[in-house]
């Protein structure tokens, strides 16, 4: 099941808390990775790692997604490097937190350059490869913000559900073509960041769970496994809310 041999793969922020988990998750079903991130010494570790752990042939390839020649640069890069392209996970994202009266102008822009105008970029320069193989597979990392909201994340709940608009309209654009595009939408995730909150706040936090504690960042990458295998060709559109149940949608 959800065996990925022969494909390739694009993740971004691969180097990241949950990014590293999805490119694990790929990596173990036998995918090769195109691994992205603007830090070039950690890409080049975690690589070394993923090779050490799961054999496979994989490569690194920088970018920075808040500027734009880079993001253009990014998928011909992978299709240059690894022959093709089936497989795209926009994973990178970033928080710049304020509340709606404070917010300014940057931290609005930047979170939208890089969590969702970068995953525009890449999604239509991947759609033309994916339709003239016919097939592929384009998951989107998500949160469940961008469908409840949250005090302080204007921008990034707007990035997120903007995210999820943005991939039920291309789904609809390619679904004849073999190509599907879905979301994972994480609840709380288990990160460095959060290992360092005080128990009393995990606590609190937890409380809200109904399974009672967060989730770790290989459950989002199994979620995204699936979605890009052969088994999922018949899911598109959706969004797989990987929350420990923490809000019931659809
Ligand atoms: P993270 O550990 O902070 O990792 C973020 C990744 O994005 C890093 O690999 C980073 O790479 C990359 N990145 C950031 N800015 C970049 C830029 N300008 N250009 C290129 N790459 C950039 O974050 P995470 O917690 O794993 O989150 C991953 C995704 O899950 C995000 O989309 C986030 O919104 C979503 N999410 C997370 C949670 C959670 O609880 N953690 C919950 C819901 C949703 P470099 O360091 O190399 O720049």
């Amino acid at each position: 099941m959800f065996d990925l041999t022969g494909k390739t793969a694009l993740v971004t922020g691969a180097s990241g808390g949950i990014g590293s988990e999805i490119a694990r998750a790929l990596a173990k079903q036998g995918a090769r990775l195109a691994l992205s991130g603007s830090n070039a010494s950690k890409l080049r570790s975690f690589r070394e790692e993923l090779q050490d752990q799961f054999g496979g042939d994989h490569v690194e390839i920088t970018c920075d997604l808040s500027n734009r020649d880079s993001v253009e640069h990014l998928v011909p890069a992978t299709v240059d490097t690894l022959g093709s392209i089936s497989i795209l996970v926009n994973n990178a994202g970033i928080t710049r937190d304020n509340l709606a009266m404070r917010m300014k102008d940057e931290e609005w822009d930047q979170v939208m350059q890089i969590n969702l105008q970068a995953a525009f970029r890449l999604m239509r320069a991947a759609a033309r490869p994916m339709m003239k193989a016919r097939f592929g597979r384009i998951v989107s990392i998500t949160s469940i913000v961008g469908a409840t909201g949250n005090p302080g994340q204007m921008n990034y709940a707007a990035a997120k559900a903007g995210l999820t608009g943005m991939s039920k309209s291309l789904a609809q654009e390619l679904a004849t073509r073999g190509v599907t595009v879905n979301c994972v939408a994480p609840g709380f995730i288990r990160t460095a960041m959060t290992d360092e909150l005080p128990d009393t706040q995990k606590e609190a936090l937890n409380a809200k769970i109904p399974m009672g504690r967060m989730g770790e960042g290989r459950d989002i990458g199994a979620a995204v496994a699936y979605l890009a295998s052969d088994e999922a060709g018949y899911v598109t559109g959706q969004t797989l809310h990987v929350n420990g149940g923490m809000a019931m949608l659809g």
